[in-house]
């Protein structure tokens, strides 16, 4: 389906640390002799392997974080390198041993221990943050430490399988990017329908480690003493699944009438009896390049990005971000290798709007990383939860259909400008309805009872969410972020939420409808948002940047313009 897939923000911070675990028995050191600290003037060493020390006041406490979190920052950029390198497919690579010494760390309940006796007792409320970010990472060290590591080596061989993947159509051999620009580009409806139908071929390669790995990951949420899964992974994003829930149904129902125009627009337009789920990416791009031209042409993709970011007040040509186009088999993927001094990003050569949204995407999640305020402790340095992190890129990548924007970077009318906005919009629309709300929904209602048939939940999640039946067959197991990246979807909404406000935000406190020539974007982003980094939880970001706290109605008024009128102007 179409792209704009998912655009990952590869951190190892808190699932893909769960990822993990062997040789637990070494480290686990329940019967250790405590040690004392701060003995003498050198620096607090944490043995490897050694016994957890002995922490008798808060001084001993920050020497103990302090070296727990270099060490799981080695980790943590070590495996940002292994993981970048297995999405560039070079091989062989470490992924999977980097990922088991990181759950050797995080398994231990030692230190686990230690933790829970401070948590709650410190009067520093940002070592008391980092003590309960460590709660959070340490809840694994309940479960049994085979089965984390046996989750991490689960992820790592699917995502191994999932990059050398080709699908078949029509006898030709093509990635998943290939086939999901079939369904864009084709004018012939039954070369989209062959694409579309081959993904199935992935579902069929995929799904049984899929749900594998969720299972791996209930059985563990379970021993952690959450009551399924969802639960145990949405802590992770301070979500729960009961507010998820209520937040797609609530998603839904109130677009749900621009999706059906959608539907019976395309209908119309295409003169089709009926619309399959083949036809709607292609109606979308017939919208973006009505009239002739092009405006998302891919070469100057990257000179117009760069001009964009020093408009709004960055300076790209001086920060450490390397820009790659590859193709991968989701939409785009970040690696914030070592914030804030270096990150590396793949994003897809795709068709149009989405290249760009994609590419402005990631490079928003590479801002984010090389502006953190170096000083931070290790353990705010892998950045904000993932609703904030998603929401900052997505309040880059808004830019790419941005009307003033379009207006000077491809040079169209204000009236054509305006036109493909609306576009734009549609396109998010359908993007988080159909990749994304219609995908949470599924997994978050999924961990209810793994056991049940996940084929016919998922076409019944398909007829609700995209408004169009699925043919027979398996399909969710093309997503292979259901075993790669538990309870991740779920993030893109709340993100697009936090896009939305925080966008509205800076127009109104600046006057300035056309943010795309603000150069105090960059300094407003940096000191509210990527600066902190996770020092500042995300709920406290937008309240401190907007002055309210997290809501849908900018989202639903920026979608509410989405869908153009009937009488012409704005359809082509
Ligand atoms: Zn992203």
């Amino acid at each position: 389906m179409r792209a704009r897939p998912l655009r990952r923000f590869a951190a190892l911070a808190p699932k893909a640390a769960r990822a993990v675990a062997a040789a637990a028995a070494l480290l686990l050191g329940l019967t250790a002799v405590a040690v004392p600290l701060g003995a003498d003037s050198a620096p607090f060493h944490l043995a490897l392997g050694g016994p957890a020390p002995k922490v008798a006041n808060v001084a001993e406490l920050r020497a103990f974080l302090d070296e727990l979190e270099a060490q799981e920052f080695m980790v943590y950029e070590a495996s940002a390198l292994e993981g970048y390198y297995q999405w560039r497919g070079r091989e062989p690579h470490f992924v999977a041993p980097f990922a088991r010494f990181g759950n050797d760390l995080r398994n231990r309940r030692d230190y686990a221990a230690l933790i829970e006796r401070w948590r709650g007792h410190v009067p520093d409320s940002t070592l008391a943050l980092r003590l309960e970010l460590h709660h959070r990472a340490f809840l694994q060290s309940r479960a049994d430490p085979q089965l984390v590591i046996a989750l991490g080596d689960a992820q790592n061989a699917l995502q191994d399988s999932v990059n050398a993947f080709h699908y078949r159509v029509r006898g030709e051999a093509k990635t998943l990017t290939a086939v999901t620009e079939t369904m864009v580009n084709q004018s012939d409806r039954g070369l989209r329908r062959d694409a579309f139908l081959a993904l199935s071929q992935g579902a069929e390669a995929h799904t049984a480690a899929i749900v594998h790995c969720m299972e791996l990951n209930d059985r563990i949420g379970r021993e952690e003493g959450f009551r399924n899964g969802a639960e145990a992974g949405l802590v992770f994003t301070s979500l729960t699944r009961e507010q998820v829930l209520r937040d797609l149904d609530a998603f839904e129902r109130g677009t749900r009438p621009i999706m059906l125009a959608l539907v019976a627009r395309a209908q119309r337009d295409l003169k089709i009896d009926r619309v399959e789920p083949w036809d709607l990416d292609y109606w979308m791009h017939l919208q973006e390049t009505a009239g002739g031209d092009d405006a998302w042409p891919r070469a100057p993709g990257l000179e117009r990005m760069t001009a964009l970011m020093k408009d709004l007040g960055f300076q790209p040509d001086s920060l450490p971000i390397d820009t790659r186009v590859w193709d991968v088999p989701t939409g785009g993927i970040t690696f914030p290798i070592r914030p804030p001094f270096e990150a590396r990003l793949l994003t897809n050569p795709f068709t149009g709007s989405n290249f760009y949204e994609t590419l402005f995407h990631e490079y928003g999640h590479s801002l984010n990383a090389v502006l953190t305020d170096a000083h931070l402790s290790p353990i705010f340095l892998l950045g904000d939860e993932t609703p904030m992190s998603e929401g900052l890129a997505e309040c880059l990548g808004h830019f790419a259909y941005d009307a003033h924007w379009l207006e000077r970077a491809a040079h169209v009318s204000p009236d054509k400008a305006r036109r493909l906005e609306q576009v734009g919009r549609l396109q998010l629309l359908l993007w988080l309805r159909r990749s994304i709300a219609l995908n949470a929904w599924f997994e978050v209602t999924a961990y209810g009872n793994l056991h049940a048939n996940l084929d016919s939940l998922y076409a019944v999640a398909y007829r609700r969410f995209v408004c169009v039946e699925l043919p027979p067959g398996r399909f969710f197991g093309y997503r292979d972020l259901f075993g790669t990246g538990p309870l991740y979807f779920q993030s893109y909404l709340y993100a697009n939420m936090i896009a939305t406000q925080l966008r509205e935000a800076m127009r109104a406190q600046w006057q300035s409808p056309d943010l795309s020539r603000e150069p105090r974007v960059a300094g407003w982003l940096t000191r509210f948002m990527f600066a902190p980094g996770g020092s500042v939880p995300w709920p406290e970001k937008v309240r401190r940047a907007t002055g309210s706290p997290l809501g849908t109605a900018a989202l639903t008024r920026y979608l509410a313009g989405a869908m153009p009128s009937r009488d012409g102007r704005s359809s082509p």
